[in-house]
């Protein structure tokens, strides 16, 4: 028989009031709080309704696949509660179209609750890096090509069909039952899932404290850096890299944006010390041009020129030009794009070239940004596993 949900005696009111409470903020990336964003939906008028997003694919983030599999009840009572909290009657699961396993699980999962009145289904989509992008999302789900929206609006007024729409990341709606149980005790000790990968003995994924300071997270849970640690990229491509005088910060977003860098999805890169920065930097401009979507200008051509510039300073041919054509082309994209792709393209790839400087040591080519790159194959083949978990 299926069990009642828990805290499904609260109202709607002291749902969003406790997940305020806790302090939970959104684990897709922008780290927005939640209670705020459950707050705005509420106060729309129209049939609102949830849609989780479970469309992970920034390069080495396995922790939504590991989420939808292993924790996927947690999972859907976050989404059942969501649903509640901002009076929606509906809601949408959306997974990349490859993400079966998570599919199967999240299936299996909803029959142990009874989630009363609310309608939901589980839809696989489409595989592009973009679609992420919650509006994108939104697209993809109106059945149209998956492009970021301009905004605002914002999905919390006009979202799926013209409606008032929660997105919400897988994570977030997994911590969102311990956040409501006992909001202060989550406020003390958040929690949050890292993908950790690249040179360390351990790639993985693993539930750590928000706070935690990095150097110890690429020791205790990652078993350490056997070629010592050159760079750390705490999100993956979409911040700039820590330098290893740097790893004591903690894993915190405020504190990784004092450092110069962010916190995204906790897509956290180790680079080894004896890696090429210069391949680095390549691999990283040439992420941004293959996933610009291609609808604005600033961002396909931003993207393409820093490619091009990151390339010739790679293989030693850049001209002392470049480097101001460079900084003329990012400072374009910082104000530019439908999404955050074009002024994220400018600011990581800024950075690293501003890091990568001096002649490149006898070092080996490291490509991690690449699809098929040793790094991301021994992350994704972590992910693979959670199929029997
Ligand atoms: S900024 Fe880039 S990725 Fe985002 S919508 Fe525009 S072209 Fe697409």
């Amino acid at each position: 028989m299926a069990r009642a949900l828990p805290s499904a005696d609260l109202s709607p009111a002291d749902l969003r009031q406790r997940v305020a409470a806790s302090g939970l903020r959104g684990r897709g990336g922008g780290q927005f709080p939640v209670g705020q964003k459950w707050r705005a939906v509420a106060l729309e008028e129209g049939r609102r309704l949830v849609v989780a997003n479970g469309a992970e694919g920034e390069p080495g983030s396995i922790k939504d696949r590991y989420v939808m599999t292993t924790r996927a009840s947690r999972v859907l009572q976050g989404l059942a509660l969501a649903a509640r909290a901002v009076g929606a009657a509906e809601a949408i699961v959306y997974l990349k179209g490859s993400f079966a396993a998570a599919a199967a699980a999240l299936q299996a999962a909803r029959a142990e609750w009874d989630f009363g009145a609310l309608r939901f289904e589980v839809r696989l989509g489409e595989e592009s890096y973009i679609v992420g992008e919650e509006t994108a999302l939104l697209e993809s789900l109106e059945g149209r090509r998956a492009w970021p929206r301009p905004k605002p609006p914002y999905p919390a007024a006009v979202g799926y069909q013209g409606r008032p729409t929660l997105v919400q990341n897988v994570e977030t709606l997994s911590h969102v039952p311990a956040a409501i149980a006992d909001p202060e005790a989550f406020r003390a000790a958040p929690p949050t899932l890292v993908s950790l990968w690249g040179h360390v003995a351990r790639p993985g994924v693993y539930e750590v404290r928000l706070g935690t300071p990095i150097a110890r997270l690429i020791e205790e849970q990652g078993g350490g850096a056997p070629d010592g640690v050159a760079l750390v990229f705490p999100a993956g491509p979409s911040a700039a890299p820590l330098t290893a005088e740097k790893l004591e910060t903690p894993l915190d977003a405020e504190a990784l944006h004092s450092a110069g860098s962010g916190l995204g999805t906790a897509s956290l890169l180790v680079v080894g010390r004896s890696s090429d920065p210069f391949s680095v930097l390549d691999s990283l401009a040439a992420f941004f041009e293959r996933e610009s979507c291609g609808q604005c200008p600033p961002c396909t051509v931003g993207t393409a020129t820093l490619h091009r510039i990151a390339s010739a300073v790679a293989a030693g041919t850049a001209r002392p030009k470049d480097r101001s054509d460079f900084g003329e082309a990012a400072s374009f994209m910082k104000d530019h794009g439908y999404c955050a792709h074009c002024r994220t393209a400018a600011a990581a790839v800024g950075a690293l070239l501003a890091r990568a400087t001096g002649p490149a040591s006898p070092a080996r080519a490291c490509r991690p940004f690449d699809s098929d790159s040793p790094e991301r194959r021994a992350i994704e083949a972590v992910a693979a596993g959670f199929r029997g978990a």
